[in-house]
């Protein structure tokens, strides 16, 4: 194509590259899948580089619809199992479950390896509601099973024995709203083995702290 033809059609298309990398498909190794995906759909063949940019709405709502978007594994095993859709990588800004958010990212991670690792029942002692209700919400498709202990709710020795019994990881997320008798009761039942011990507020520590754990314990 010579350089007046291409100046005058540049309204009309645009670099297939460009429009993979605006859906989310960032580099090479992201937009070949990608681009296999949308010329077995028929909005192009392997000999082209342009696209129509009347196509791109298409190819963008094709591809949304058809696949599950995601960073990595552990946001695909995050997201709802139900809707059957094969994954496809994308960058972590353009990731269904994580949306390029640090923390659920952390939080996927955390939920991958507990359940490969089949600890499924995770009791955290302390944190407020809010961070409760957050790790409840990002977390609902997951397979592993979270209970909450309110930091201001005294329990008793025998009920933290049973809780903790049926736990297989005991998180006491101190540095949160954590009574000190309600710390100790909880850090005195749990087996030394499923205590994980958080030191800082947030859910990028809870999760930190869970995968550290998590890896000390692999070793
Ligand atoms: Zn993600």
């Amino acid at each position: 194509m010579s350089q007046s033809q291409n100046s005058a059609k540049s309204s009309e298309i645009m670099l297939i590259s460009d429009l993979l990398e605006t859906i989310g498909f960032s580099d090479t190794g992201l937009q070949s899948p990608a681009r296999k995906i949308i010329e077995t759909a028929g909005y192009t063949n392997p000999r082209k580089i342009n696209i129509a940019t009347d196509k791109v709405r298409l190819v963008e709502a094709y591809v949304e619809n058809n696949f599950r978007l995601v960073c990595s594994a552990a946001c695909a095993a995050a997201l709802d199992q139900k809707q059957m859709r094969p994954q496809l990588r994308v960058k972590a800004q353009k990731c269904e479950f994580c949306n390029g958010s640090k923390q659920n990212k952390l939080l996927a991670k955390m939920a991958n390896d507990l359940s490969d690792n089949n600890l499924l029942e995770i009791l955290v002692v302390g944190g407020s509601t809010q961070s409760a209700n957050t790790l409840n919400r990002a977390l609902k498709h997951c397979k592993i099973n979270i209970k909450i202990v309110e930091g201001t709710k005294r329990t008793n020795l025998k009920t933290a024995k049973i809780l903790c019994r049926s736990a297989d990881v005991v998180v006491i997320w101190g540095a949160t709203q954590l009574d000190h008798t309600v710390s100790q009761v909880f850090s005195t039942a749990a087996d030394p083995d499923k205590k994980v011990p958080v030191a800082r507020p947030g859910l990028n520590a809870l999760a930190d702290a869970v995968n550290i754990h998590l890896a000390n314990t692999q070793n």
